[in-house]
């Protein structure tokens, strides 16, 4: 899809980092966006962010508190966004909504192992399941759903587990190339993509760190500064701007020199 002007996203986790930078790349671009996440003061401030751009007329740009884990909260923001954005279909729907995993099955508990899971995986599948039929309705749709490095190279190498977060985020991957299939042969005119960030800063790295640490330290951890040292630490606007070429070419080359990186690490762990 090439030009946002007009249409309509959905953007889960929109209060922070990269659903944050996406909303406003969006409105920028002249989409409506409707945003839910578990916060509304974040969600504020990223739609003051977006509104303190000059918006054109008659754009909306709509928060809606719900937990992408739980079915029901998402049925009641699609209703509410029906009402608030005047409208049965919409055209892009970015599952983006997550939180960090850290830990590994020795110390997780089962409660937090499923917490992880059924946000990072489960909050994808009950996004596509609450919003097909309003993608279904559009004359062309687009689905991203946010995986991660973590979901093809779970964390081998870096010292760290992450073994819920790992085993959600390769199951979106996973997800995401049968619903390609799936739509090709019965809704050919919704397309469907993955996305897999590398290390991007923000609050989902800062917190995950804070747990494992124990501390409320702002510190960098030593990986965290070795991605920085190889310029593989982005932002989340590099992410949310994959339209710009330069932008693309950069993450390109990022991620072709951390696969070959790949290999000679998990070899040394
Ligand atoms: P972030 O913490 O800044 O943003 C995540 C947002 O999701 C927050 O606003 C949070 O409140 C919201 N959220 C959390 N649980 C929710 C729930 N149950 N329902 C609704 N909203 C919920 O982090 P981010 O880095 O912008 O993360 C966005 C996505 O990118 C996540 O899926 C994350 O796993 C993925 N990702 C992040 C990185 C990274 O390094 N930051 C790398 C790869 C993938």
């Amino acid at each position: 899809m090439k030009d946002f002007a007009g249409r309509i996203a959905v953007i889960t986790g929109g209060g922070t980092g990269m659903g944050r930078e996406l909303a406003r790349q969006l409105v920028a671009e002249g989409c409506n966006v409707a945003m839910c996440d578990v916060s509304l003061e974040a969600m504020a401030e990223t739609k003051r962010l977006c509104e303190a751009e000059k918006l054109p007329q008659g754009l909306r740009v709509t928060t809606h508190v719900a937990d992408v884990s739980i079915e029901a909260q998402l049925q009641r923001f699609r209703d509410e966004l029906a009402e608030q954005q005047a409208t049965d279909k919409i055209h892009l729907l970015f599952n983006n909504a997550g939180i960090g995993g850290g830990g590994s099955l020795f110390t997780n508990s089962r409660e937090q192992w499923e917490r992880t899971f059924n946000i990072c995986w489960g909050g994808v599948y009950l996004g596509v399941r609450t919003f097909l039929p309003l993608l279904l309705k559009a004359d062309e749709a687009h689905i991203v759903n946010t995986s991660s490095v973590n979901g093809f190279w779970a964390s081998v190498g870096l010292g760290v587990s992450h073994t819920a977060y790992s085993a959600a985020k390769f199951a979106v991957k996973g997800f995401t190339e049968a619903l390609i299939n799936d739509l090709r042969l019965n809704a050919p005119h919704v397309k469907c993509s993955v996305v897999m960030p590398g290390h991007i800063g923000t609050s989902i790295v800062s917190n995950s760190r804070k747990v494992q640490s124990g501390t409320e330290s702002d510190e960098l951890s030593e990986t965290e500064i070795g991605l920085a040292r190889q310029r593989m630490k982005g932002m989340g606007i590099d992410v949310a701007a994959m339209s710009d070429q330069d932008i693309q070419n950069a993450a390109r080359e990022r991620a072709r020199s951390f696969l070959e990186d790949a290999p000679t690490s998990a070899a040394q762990a």
